[in-house]
């Protein structure tokens, strides 16, 4: 791939990716695995590429949404474990076993499908049970997970290898009792497992908010999304994190992605004419408009219309009128140097400047998960020094 033939791509960084996962390395226990989360295709970063780096760090667990994303990484050649965390319909449960994917349960449905697909192939179907304590999200209790647990100690074929929750509330607040409370939950229902007679499995409870701030919620393993990227989770957890750490703490993560493109066509607008679909902008001076080959399809939120801005020079250059489909005009009137094919950065640093995730996000009425999320997959991704 050569970028000189790239309207639009994303740099991964892998120093920053590596500083990353080096913090949370040191915040872990020495018995403590870190998993790393690549589901939503590396959260915009690129599902391959981001396992080639957590790869290169010697990360033994990706976790991921989907059976679909779990076999892009077999496909890919990786052999670490994969931990699928959504849902998989009964029908390719045999998929996942034949894999040798670990999968969550928490119904009794498709813990039989598992037992009866393993039997099957004479293999073991390797399950993490997921217990609820608050999120009501996915998740098993009381006497569901009793039946679930009594359907379990007569399958002969299945391995339990973990048991685990997701916490509710840990990034929007900085008061944490009700982690707490799930916490002490989750500790009920880990026991009442134990007493059933199931052991040696993995316990794990912490994805990014909680690995940060949150030291004994980290269990056997941590569940890493967000952080690896170089994003905190919200506000309040960065703030919580600084504030226990003081001075210095503040550039402990890296963002690990760039979003760039590049110039298409720079134009005079005379005063008074308008810019882009609806008419929304009118320009009140002489303007040069430059057009710029994103748009919402590519992940460049269209609510970006008028409100946002992109990086020429190191300067600001206001989104003008609407975001099209594949299209945005930035006003370059005063970046006077401005140029066809120029870089402009949509996410990310150009000299003394940073346009972050969370910037666009606020301007988009949402959080920084989207926003990269969203980044659409026909982007290239290109890994960087
Ligand atoms: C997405 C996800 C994570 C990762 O969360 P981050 O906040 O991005 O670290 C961890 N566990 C589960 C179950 C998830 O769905």
């Amino acid at each position: 791939m050569n970028v000189k033939d790239l309207t639009s791509w994303i740099e991964i960084s892998q120093k920053a990716y590596c500083k990353n996962i080096d913090f949370f390395r040191s915040r872990v226990a020495k018995g403590t695995e870190l998993s790393v989360v690549i589901k939503a295709n590396g959260y915009g970063h690129g599902i391959l590429e981001i396992a080639k780096l957590a790869d290169k760090k010697g990360i033994s667990t990706f976790c991921v949404n989907s059976l679909d994303e779990a076999l892009v990484l077999k496909d890919g050649g990786f052999l670490q474990n994969i931990l699928i965390l959504g849902p998989v319909m009964l029908n390719r449960i045999k998929t996942v076993v034949e894999n040798g994917f670990e999968c969550v349960c928490y119904n009794i449905e498709n813990l039989k499908v598992f037992e009866e697909a393993a039997s099957a192939r004479n293999k073991s179907a390797k399950i993490h049970i997921k217990i609820e304590t608050g999120t009501n999200r996915q998740g098993i209790k009381g006497k569901k997970l009793n039946d679930f647990l009594d359907e379990l100690s007569v399958c002969k074929n299945i391995e339990l290898m973990g048991v685990y929750s997701h916490f509710a509330n840990i990034e929007d607040t900085t008061d944490h009792s009700y982690a707490q409370y799930q916490k002490t939950s989750f500790m009920e229902a880990v026991s009442f497992i134990r007493k059933s007679g199931f052991k040696d499995f993995k316990l794990h409870f912490a994805s990014s908010a909680a690995a940060a701030i949150f030291k004994d919620t980290h269990f056997d393993m941590i569940r890493l999304g967000i952080s690896q990227y170089g994003l905190w989770s919200s506000k309040e957890t960065y703030l919580t994190y600084i504030s226990e750490h003081g001075h210095g703490s503040e550039h402990i993560l890296d963002p690990v992605l760039t979003w760039k493109a590049k110039i298409a066509q720079i134009k005079d607008v005379g005063k008074g004419e308008f810019v882009g679909y609806g008419c929304t902008k009118q320009v009140t001076r002489d303007s040069k408009i430059a057009v710029l080959p994103v748009g919402y399809s590519d992940g460049f939120d269209r609510k970006l219309s008028n409100q946002g801005y992109v990086l020429i020079h190191g300067k600001r250059a206001p989104v003008q009128g609407r975001v099209a489909m594949n299209l945005t005009m930035v006003d370059v009137t005063d970046i006077p140097g401005a140029a066809i094919e120029d870089e402009v950065v949509l996410i990310g640093k150009q000299k003394d400047e940073e346009i972050r995730a969370e910037h666009v996000a606020a301007l988009c009425g949402t959080i920084n998960y989207e926003t990269v999320a969203r980044i659409a997959a026909h982007i290239p991704r290109i890994i960087v020094q």
